[in-house]
């Protein structure tokens, strides 16, 4: 059986996923030695710094990457940078195959004046701040006015609308970033607005998420019955299956509102954001709408808006998303998750695209190339490897252990390097 040498560069779903549909393949056929390059010295991608920490569940897809990890065929690289410590060049020339899984992690810009203020973020910079990301610890979220506004209508809106505006002692059982829970103590937001610029119909969100945000137990949830109802006769009888279920839980939303709590989500549709104004820090935003134009104080923006992916030296890439034509790059170079499609689907979509792009990999693939192995290249580095990350994942879950979370992330760098045996090449 003929062994080819794969690199994967990018340890997130996508990463993995292509590891796992090159093994189902080598069940079969061929057999495949795979190295995972990594720029962080953890894996997992947006399951450690994407997923919002009250939805754990999502993240026990974990347990599917450590035993693709720990099969045998499979070598950690991670805090090694591509386009810096190794050149894709290099990648390109040592392996039978390289595999961009890099997705995408530049927030869009809304385009609109005041979007630079203290206090305008983008969710590419809130969200990574409080799942302790170590490129994001030094955010600045500014929470000491009492209203937030979150400018677009998908799940990543919602999770960030979830994390400003649930009661912070619901975060105490999860694995958020110790200095984002001590903000959010202190935070003084009680009402976090939701604006999206069209109507119900078109909303990006998942009716599950929908369905999931009457669980919280300290915060109200603000839907309009009327624009719902007038949404659901515009679409009728033809609305696709998604739409209506979408459609479906925001009514069941706006009927059964609770207005006990302090704190309290609305959702805005057809509020098309204009002007985001202040004088240092965001005094309010402005939107247009069919009646006009609506002002909305507050002192935090947080825009979800969707992502692009981030350059990396060696690659083509255009409009967000690395040039590609089913996967294919060019030479022996693939692409697969945000980084080929955009950032589009969840996390399970990227097993299915995955296999399709290593099926066109595996017909491609001519004669192994018997090249050296990588290390050489590295020597002098210090490269977190498989056995080096169980080291602090090991020493993550030990100190979340005594306050009955999950996990106590480290939150630098130098935190994370330090809980490693770091094996020098
Ligand atoms: P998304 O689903 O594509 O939603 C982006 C939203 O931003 C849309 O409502 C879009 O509105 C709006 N938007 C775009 N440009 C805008 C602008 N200039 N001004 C105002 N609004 C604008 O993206 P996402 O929320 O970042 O999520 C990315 C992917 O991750 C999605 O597939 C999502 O389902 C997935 N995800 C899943 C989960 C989960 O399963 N729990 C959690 C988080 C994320 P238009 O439609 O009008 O363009």
């Amino acid at each position: 059986m003929a062994l080819y040498r794969v690199a994967i560069i990018g340890a997130g779903p996508a990463g993995y996923f292509a590891a796992q549909a090159l093994n189902n393949i080598s069940v079969s056929e061929r057999s495949f030695a795979i190295d995972m390059f990594e720029r962080l010295p953890t894996p997992w991608g947006l399951v450690r710094s994407g997923v919002a920490p009250d939805h754990p569940k999502i993240k026990t897809v974990s347990k599917v990457f450590e035993k693709i990890a720990t099969g045998g065929n499979f070598r950690l690289f991670a805090n090694v940078e591509i386009g810096k410590d190794l050149t894709v060049e290099q990648l390109q020339d040592r392996y039978d195959a390289v595999i961009i899984a890099t997705g995408s992690s530049l927030g869009k810009s809304l385009g609109i004046p005041g979007e630079n203020l203290r206090g305008s973020l983008s969710a590419a910079s809130f969200v990574p701040w409080y799942n302790a990301h170590p490129d994001f610890t030094d955010v600045d979220v500014p929470m000491e006015s009492d209203t937030a506004v979150v400018i677009g209508g998908g799940n990543v809106a919602m999770d960030v609308a979830r994390m400003l505006a649930l009661e912070p002692k619901e975060l105490d059982p999860t694995d958020t970033a110790d200095h984002a829970i001590d903000a959010f103590r202190n935070s003084k937001i009680r009402k976090v607005y939701i604006a999206i610029r069209r109507g119900p119909e078109h909303a990006a969100f998942t009716s599950p998420e929908l369905r999931d945000l009457p669980k919280l137990e300290h915060t109200n949830v603000i839907i309009n019955e009327d624009e719902i109802n007038a949404a659901i006769a515009r679409v009728g009888d033809t609305a696709e299956k998604d739409v209506k279920s979408n459609l479906d839980a925001m009514l069941s939303i706006a009927q059964n509102q609770k207005t006990e709590h302090d704190r309290t989500i609305e959702f805005l549709f057809s509020h098309s954001p204009k002007e985001i104004q202040g004088n240092k820090d965001v005094k309010d935003v402005v939107f247009s709408t069919a009646n006009g134009e609506v002002t909305i104080d507050c002192g935090l923006v947080v825009s979800a808006i969707g992502y692009n992916a981030l350059d990396i030296p060696g690659i083509p890439f255009e409009k967000g998303k690395v040039v590609n034509i089913d996967g294919r790059v060019k030479g022996n170079m693939y692409v697969v998750g945000w980084a080929k499609r955009g950032p589009s689907g969840v996390i399970g979509t990227n097993k299915s695209d995955a296999s399709a792009v290593i099926e066109l990999l595996n017909q491609d693939l001519s004669q192994p190339k018997n090249k050296d192995d990588i290390s050489d290249l590295l020597k002098g580095k210090k490269v977190v490897t498989q056995k080096d990350w169980e080291a602090i994942n090991a020493a993550e879950i030990a100190a979340g252990e005594p306050l009955s979370k999950p996990r106590r992330k480290g939150i630098t760098w130098d935190d994370l390097m330090a809980h490693a045996e770091i094996y020098f090449f």
